[in-house]
């Protein structure tokens, strides 16, 4: 029974990979090249991070090439900044693209000669019409489009007009040049479309030697081809554009035309991925940056303190597939408790503190207690955690009327001290408003946790920080920024935000945490993994986020 599955596991191959395996088969390629095409507009965020790991993945797999190529046709939104972060990023997540990276606009000049050579065999025409004429003619999804009157143009006149778009003959919008297809295909992307447009922008990266720019149809398949890629691995929404890929590299007669592949996006429930909404909460200053770690941007879940290993675990988990569906968060949730789980020590960390004394511990005593980092990896080692008379403890882990089966601290219940004594509450101090601001106990020396003590047993076990040695630290817990559920938007087009989202609550954690550096993480017990901010974390004033509570709701589905 298990052998089978394990071998089904291993043949089980996702749609693109069988596309991939047969085309080698028929010899239409030898193996692949792949690449990842952004477009440097925004940071990457994790449904970029499948594209990534997809199209490096298969390389890697195929033992071809992976190109990473900035998608750079358009100047009006793109910007160097940009650049810079898509790279950290995707070194990040591991994909190295090696000596691999290309910018389309290095393509320029190639693709103004694609744009000739399709004026020469009569399949493109500079037209005229204004942007609301273009849009009129085109017709709609039930009704065929009308010819353009500029259709008919000659070569010599096209060549000629399209060589004085280049030379800046003509304002924004005044002229285009089109591909000459089909006005009556019943794929409207096919009716004509625009493939270069007049643009007087300066580019970040070409300068004013443009003022011409050609349209993203139009260029993706000749980056591709160029470059030499087999498959052209892209999301969903470009499927309806596949035809005029083909065309495209169809009629420029490249010898080993490349091959449009559509995948569904990943999208997570509750989250906001769309760069467009990411860039109105940073905007609105709803957010403190792109990489807030509410986000999930990269740089905010690396921020936050997931790892490369959990986001490839994820998008593994995820699957490719055909159509549209949204992922729960709580599986990325799964993923980074998973990566964690035996690789982070478990410290102690009190975020609502109330003090505990100890009224039968010597006065100025201290223990220094040796503890395992990782009861479930010993190679983490120990550590020590010092043990005194006055301990701060977390406020839920004590009341005064408890409900039954509360097994914590309340009068006259005993409970162990993790790593410690077994203590018993003997009274409490109130102040004015009726807060509890203290907690009497006294210990049994008898039962030191490893002392090999086999006596009575207790029910609760609670963690704990000496107040001494105690290190002040911030924690900030996070909650999803939007509630699906609750709808994105209120009626007034505004946010509709989760005003938990963000908790900041000043903490004490072990003196052992001190020095703790930026994204160095831990578990703390019972409340969570969490990493050191680090934007905001100071070696005098530490800041953790917590990346994910231990408590999941999250189950793997069953394989069959
Ligand atoms: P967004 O819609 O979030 O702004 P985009 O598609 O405009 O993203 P690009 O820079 O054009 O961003 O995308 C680069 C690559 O990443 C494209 O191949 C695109 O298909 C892919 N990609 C973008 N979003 C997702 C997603 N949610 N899941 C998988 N792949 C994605
Ligand atoms: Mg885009």
């Amino acid at each position: 029974m298990e052998d089978t599955k394990m071998e089904k596991e291993v043949v089980s191959k996702n749609f693109i990979e069988q596309i991939i395996d047969k085309d080698i088969e028929e010899g239409k390629c030898e193996t692949v090249c792949t690449r990842f095409p952004p477009e440097p507009n925004g940071y990457l965020h994790v449904g970029h991070a499948k594209s990534i790991l997809l199209n490096y993945g298969l390389a890697q797999k195929y033992h071809g090439k992976f190109n990473m190529r900035f998608d750079d046709t358009n100047p009006t939104k793109e910007k160097e900044e940009f650049v810079e972060s898509i790279k950290a990023d995707i070194k990040w997540l591991g994909a190295d693209w090696e000596d691999r990276l290309f910018f389309a606009s290095d393509y320029f000049d190639q693709m103004y000669e694609a744009a000739v050579k399709l004026i020469k065999k009569g399949k493109a025409y500079v037209c005229d019409l204004s942007p609301e004429e273009i849009r009129e003619y085109r017709g709609t999804l039930t009704e065929p489009g009308k010819e353009s009157p500029y259709r008919g143009r000659s070569v010599e006149e096209n060549l000629e007009l399209f060589r004085n778009m280049k030379d800046g003959k003509y304002q924004d919008g005044e002229k285009v040049l089109r591909a000459k297809i089909d006005m009556a295909s019943p794929n409207i992307n096919m009716r004509d479309p625009i493939i270069y447009r007049v643009a007087h922008m300066t580019h970040h990266r070409t300068g004013d030697k443009w003022c011409i720019y050609p349209m993203y149809d139009f260029a993706h398949p000749i980056e591709d081809a160029i470059e030499g890629i087999t498959h052209s691995i892209c999301t969903l929404e470009f499927e309806d554009h596949r035809p005029l890929y083909d065309w495209v590299v169809r009629e420029l007669e490249y010898p080993h035309p490349p091959k449009q592949i559509e995948f569904a996006k990943l999208y997570l429930t509750n989250v906001v991925t769309g760069k467009r909404y990411i860039k109105r909460l940073v905007e609105e200053g709803i957010v403190d940056g792109w990489d807030d770690p509410r986000l999930v941007s990269i740089a905010a879940l690396k921020r936050r303190g997931f790892t490369p290993e959990s986001i490839k675990n994820f998008v593994e988990l995820c699957g490719v597939s055909k159509s549209n569906s949204s992922v729960d968060y709580a599986m990325l949730e799964y993923c980074i408790r998973e990566d964690l789980k035996l690789k982070k020590p478990r410290m102690m960390a009190v975020l609502d503190p109330i003090k505990l004394i100890i009224d039968n511990y010597p006065e100025g005593q201290v223990e220094d207690l040796d503890v395992e980092n990782n009861l479930e990896n010993e190679e983490l080692g120990k550590r020590t955690v010092p043990f005194c008379r006055e301990l701060y403890i977390d406020r839920e882990d004590f009341m005064e009327n408890p409900p039954k089966k509360y097994f914590r601290l309340f009068p006259g219940n005993e409970v162990r001290l993790m790593h410690a004594y077994f203590v018993k509450c003997e009274s409490f101090v109130k102040d004015e408003n009726g807060n509890v601001t203290e907690i009497h106990c006294t210990y049994d020396p008898e039962t030191k946790c490893g002392s090999g003590f086999t006596g009575r047993k207790v029910k609760g076990t609670i963690h704990w920080v000496a107040a001494p040695t105690a290190v002040e630290a911030e924690v900030r817990l996070y909650e999803n920024i939007i509630d699906e559920e609750k709808g994105v938007y209120n009626e007034d087009g505004s946010l509709n935000l989760n005003p938990n989202s963000l908790t900041v609550r000043k903490c004490y954690v072990e003196p052992a945490l001190k020095e703790a550096k930026a994204y160095d993480s831990f578990q703390f017990v019972r409340q969570g993994y969490f990493c050191v901010d680090a934007r905001d974390s100071r070696p005098d004033a530490l800041v953790f986020n917590r990346i994910v509570s231990l408590k999941s709701s999250f189950k793997l589905p069953k394989q069959d």
